[in-house]
């Protein structure tokens, strides 16, 4: 069974997680699940998770539930909600990325694509563990506040076992595919006139007022899901760490996720040191990289909220991140860092990801240009092995990337001669 206990305070909240949907304990911190340690020792649970990767039954092809000992042991096979999520590609950077990067010699980089998810961001892993609790608990209908791609991975998993369930998004604000997937897998969508904070709120009222199951990564279920990001990339490593892990952060579900799936692993045995976790944040949607900077004079600087944030990449344009605390508690455990890049420096590492035939979102671009930071200030030096996580897919955000290279359209008449005149040169 896996316990519930407050994030702050250490209390425990239920001795079963999956007793209580409670998401806050009385103190006002977010809860986590804490699983028990796997029993099996370190070569026999890789040996099983290698093994389930040539199996045919569901939870065995999921790159979630392959790891269930640590993700959700209490969970009965049965009942695992399962689109066959993760199994994402990790790409060495090619030659251009690197170079565009200044990796110094010696020094390797991949960059693991968490787009490849069935819906296209790494939502699905821990809308999965997060859509199964639920339901295990009975919920009957399913609610989150999304920026689009939390909402697009919960109507999936909500309509693959017929559940009805409602996304409030900023009106507005979502690009069209998260909003035409959300859409096309049948959420009611409802748009709020205000932020994504102002949608996060009524969502969490709302769940309370009218009995929803909340889907959002304050969720602890969700967290435990994303958990295997981490887990996958290092089985993708052959189980030897990299020195840094770096991905964007917005709600900081994520970086809270991937520093719990680090702890535990060192704890289970399955790796020796825990890799450094760079997240990083939109310049125009910084609170957290902001209060991580004043932390390192005053230890006791209180977390301030972004009344306001702005930028061009909507996944984490979030002003008042509700894991903040869970994940200055990672940072802190993995000799982590926070800090933030502007758009136009998050764009740049765009056009470099997608140039390179991988392609991602604009949020999720941040990461790559977070590895390039890194390397400029020396953190990342000769012979560093760098994981960063591309979080979305390409066509999640198709204005932006459409509209940025409008001027590399040729438009010809239909004959050979000026076919011949534009492909001039190649
Ligand atoms: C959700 C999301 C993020 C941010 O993750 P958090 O857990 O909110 O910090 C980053 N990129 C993409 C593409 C996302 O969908
Ligand atoms: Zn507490």
């Amino acid at each position: 069974m896996s316990r519930l206990a407050c994030v702050r305070c250490g209390a425990l909240a239920a001795a079963d997680a999956l007793a209580s949907d409670a998401t806050a304990c009385a103190c006002g911190a977010l809860l986590e699940v804490l699983p028990p340690p796997p029993q099996a020792a370190p070569e026999a649970l890789r040996a099983r998770f290698d093994a389930r990767r040539a199996g045919r039954a569901g939870p065995d092809r999921s790159g979630v539930w392959r790891y269930r000992e640590l993700v959700a042991p209490a969970l009965p096979e049965a009942a695992l909600v399962s689109r066959g999520e993760g199994n994402t590609g990790l790409y060495e950077a090619p030659a251009a990325l690197a170079r565009w990067a200044g990796l110094p010699e010696g020094a390797r980089w991949w960059l693991k694509h968490e787009g490849e998810n069935p819906t296209g961001s790494f939502k699905d892993r821990g809308m999965c563990a997060g859509v199964t609790a639920a339901l295990l608990r009975g919920a009957r209908a399913l609610a989150c506040a999304s920026t689009g791609n939390t909402s697009a991975s919960l109507a999936s998993y909500a309509a693959l076992r017929g559940v009805p369930c409602v996304v409030f998004v900023p009106a507005g604000k979502v690009t069209t595919g998260k909003l035409a997937q959300t859409l096309a897998y049948g959420a009611r969508v409802l748009e709020v006139e205000g932020s994504f904070d102002d949608a996060m709120r009524l969502v969490e009222e709302a769940a309370r007022a009218f009995g929803l199951g909340l889907l959002n990564s304050v969720n602890p279920w969700r967290v435990e899901g994303q958990k295997a990001i981490g887990l996958e990339l290092l089985d993708d490593l052959g189980w030897a760490p990299p020195d840094w892990i770096v991905l964007p952060a917005g709600n900081l579900g994520n970086v809270s996720a991937l520093g719990k799936a680090l702890r535990e692993a060192r704890g289970a045995g399955l790796i020796e040191r825990l890799p450094r976790v760079a997240c990083v944040q939109a310049a125009g949607a910084a609170p957290f990289a902001r209060w991580w900077a004043a932390l390192g004079s005053d230890p006791a600087a209180p977390f301030a909220p972004e009344p306001r944030p702005e930028t061009v990449a909507t996944a984490i344009r979030i002003g008042d991140p509700r894991s903040w605390e869970k994940a200055r508690r990672e940072l802190a455990a993995t000799q982590g860092t926070c800090f933030a890049v502007d758009d136009a420096t998050l764009l740049a590492a765009k056009v470099q990801v997608d140039a390179a035939g991988i392609g991602c979102e604009p949020a999720s671009a941040a990461a790559a240009a977070g590895v390039r930071r890194l390397v400029a200030e020396g953190a990342i030096g000769p012979g560093a092995r760098v994981v960063s996580v591309l979080t979305g897919h390409v066509l999640k955000d198709p204005e932006t990337t459409a509209a940025h290279h409008a001027g590399a359209r040729v438009r010809v008449a239909a004959d050979l001669g000026a076919i011949e005149a534009a492909i001039g040169g190649l």
